[in-house]
């Protein structure tokens, strides 16, 4: 393992030498000797002719906007997994990095909102009066949203939440938050996900959102399109209308935001209103990010193994859906698709 890797983790070269592995601070030796190479990112182009044909890598691979990456890999002779490809079914729920860490973001999102909003989440009654609960609007019922919608209950907020996706109404609700009813007809996607919305259905939601974003403290916003840009949900005009203090956190922010003046990476104040545009969120909370991160990647790794080998078994679902490259070709349709969707449409 590369020296110094899980330093902003918390974790020292030591403890990865106590648990038996060899530690290396040089980089380019470590490319080019490994077998199996397990990491966040996807590899940068310049490493890939440092690894040896038929080295199987496990990361993100974003071929929506890595498609030189995903060519120089298949021209190399690497056989690359990319967790964003995985299926989305129970088999393969341990392996789902998207979830896990999407999940700490939804949590962490609810805390920065809690703690730049000028206000308590819980109603209180105290001697001095009583201040009634925060109002926080979940934009995107997903896996972090309704680990956000969660966080936030369990702060004591009042929460209503929407999703283009009706199959998430119960579980909004059982979260202890109301589900936002807007008339409209979202086209249905594949395999549980959203599907890019047209343009009409979009500026007909901010319509009907527009007066639910006025009435909240909170809005936080976690709706995204895999592979694709996403969609402004909320605009200058809605922020405007929110009361001073309050607060928006744009978890969509790494693929253009939901909000339209999110500025990624920044915290930025629009009269008197907080628009947080922090990306990788999940960074924020590293040791359990990487705990559970290298959990995933680690059931995986077991799942593609076989006597100390990996095995590419392209009957097998997870492998299939997975598997980007693999003897010198490109082997995944889902992943062409995103290769070849227009940059100014894909997530950057
Ligand atoms: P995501 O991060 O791609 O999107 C977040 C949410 O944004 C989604 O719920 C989506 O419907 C919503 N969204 C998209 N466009 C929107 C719009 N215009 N307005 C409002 N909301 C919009 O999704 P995700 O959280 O990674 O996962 C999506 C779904 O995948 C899950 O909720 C679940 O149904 C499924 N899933 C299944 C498993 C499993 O069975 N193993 C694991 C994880 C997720």
């Amino acid at each position: 393992m590369l020296s110094g890797a899980g330093a902003a983790a918390g974790f020292c070269d030591d403890a990865y030498r106590d648990a038996g592995a060899v530690v290396e601070p040089d980089r380019k030796y470590l490319l080019s000797a490994t077998d199996v190479l397990l990491a966040v990112q996807p590899p940068r182009v310049e490493d890939v002719g440092l690894l040896k044909p038929g080295t199987v890598t496990i990361s993100f691979l974003q071929p929506a906007t890595h498609a030189a990456t995903v060519e120089a890999l298949a021209a190399r002779g690497v056989t690359s997994f990319s967790l964003e490809l995985l299926p989305r079914i129970s088999r393969a729920q341990g392996m789902d990095a998207l979830s896990s860490q999407a999940s700490l973001a939804g949590y962490k999102a609810v805390l920065m909102a809690a703690n730049r909003l000028g206000k308590f989440f819980p109603m209180l009654m105290t001697a001095a009066g009583t201040i009634p609960p925060a109002r926080v609007l979940v934009l995107g019922a997903g896996v972090a949203g309704l680990q956000a919608i969660a966080t936030a209950r369990r702060l004591g907020a009042v929460i209503e939440a929407y999703d283009v996706r009706p199959a998430v109404k119960e579980e909004v609700r059982s979260l202890g938050a109301s589900f936002l009813e807007l008339e409209l007809e979202a086209q249905e996607g594949q395999g549980g996900y959203a599907r890019e919305q047209s343009g009409e259905f979009l500026a007909r939601q901010r319509e009907l959102l527009m007066g639910r974003v006025g009435a909240a403290d909170v809005v936080i916003t976690t709706a995204a399109v895999p592979g694709r840009r996403a969609p402004v949900l909320v605009t200058a005009p809605m922020v405007k209308g929110m009361r001073r203090g309050s607060v928006v956190v744009d978890l969509a922010a790494e693929t253009g935001g939901n909000c339209e003046l999110t500025q990624p990476g920044r915290v930025i104040e629009v009269d008197g209103v907080w628009v947080d545009g922090t990306t990788n969120v999940p960074s924020t909370v590293p040791l359990h990010a990487s705990q559970l991160y290298s959990r995933n990647v680690t059931n995986l790794l077991e799942h593609l193994t076989n006597d100390g080998t990996v095995r590419v078994d392209f009957e097998d679902e997870i492998t299939s859906g997975a598997c980007v490259t693999h003897g010198g070709e490109i082997v995944n349709d889902r992943a062409r698709q995103l290769m070849e969707v227009p940059q100014e449409a894909a997530a950057p």
